[in-house]
C-alpha cells in the first residue's frame, strides 16, 4: 500500500485564517504564533492539538474509503 500524505494545515484559532509562521524557526511547546490577519496570539500547544484532531479525522476517513473499497471487491466475483 501506497504511503498516503496528509496535508494538515495550522489555522489561526480566532479568525481561522492559515497561519504562515517562519518556515526557518521550528516552533516548540509553549510558543505564541502571531496571526497575520487577526495579529492574535495563538499558543502553540493549543494548535497542536487541533491539528492532530485534523489528522485523525483524515486518517480516520482515508481508511474508510480503503475498507470500503476491499468490500466492493469482495462482492465482485
Ligand atoms: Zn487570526
Amino acid at each position: 500500500m501506497k504511503n498516503k500524505e496528509f496535508h494538515i494545515s495550522l489555522k489561526c484559532l480566532f479568525c481561522g485564517s492559515e497561519l504562515k509562521g517562519d518556515t526557518e524557526k521550528e516552533y516548540i511547546s509553549g510558543d505564541m504564533i502571531k496571526c497575520q490577519e487577526c495579529s492574535e496570539l495563538n499558543d502553540y500547544d493549543s494548535l497542536k492539538d487541533v491539528a492532530i484532531e485534523e489528522g485523525k479525522a483524515a486518517v480516520t476517513s482515508y481508511a474508510k474509503d480503503e475498507i470500503s473499497k476491499m468490500l466492493k471487491g469482495i462482492f465482485k466475483k
